[in-house]
């Protein structure tokens, strides 16, 4: 059964495109709920992801754990790297970077 949630949603964001189709970082399916790695960041199962950004340049919405995670500096200590590179495979994983939209999610404007 189809459950509705209602979130904020930036008015200039771009419409969710189809099932499948390139994401343009409409962020609605991390407004809707976090994904395994936002889970952890968040410390909640529902609602909002914490990582989640906006980007008023790009107009779209930005994971920030991948922001942050490509942001680590070569010079900084080889642990420190390992750990962004592990937190980029895992968001990208999770998330489907580079891959179709993966979210069966329908907006409407609230009342
Ligand atoms: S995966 Fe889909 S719903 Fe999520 S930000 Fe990309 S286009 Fe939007
Ligand atoms: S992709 Fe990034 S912003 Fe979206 S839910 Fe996962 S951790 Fe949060």
């Amino acid at each position: 059964m189809a459950r509705e949630q209602v979130v904020f949603w930036q008015a200039q964001a771009p419409a969710k495109p189809a099932f499948g189709a390139p994401c343009n970082g409409c962020g609605l399916c991390c407004l809707a709920e976090p994904c395994p790695m936002g889970m952890l960041i968040s410390r909640r199962r529902k609602g909002t992801c914490a990582a989640l950004r906006w980007d008023d340049a790009a107009l779209q919405y930005r994971c920030g754990v991948l922001q942050d995670a490509g942001r680590v500096a070569s010079d900084a200590p080889a642990w420190r790297r390992g750990l962004g590179r592990l937190r980029l495979a895992l968001a990208r994983r999770w998330i489907a970077a580079g891959a179709g939209c993966d979210a069966h999610l329908r907006a409407e404007p609230a009342e």
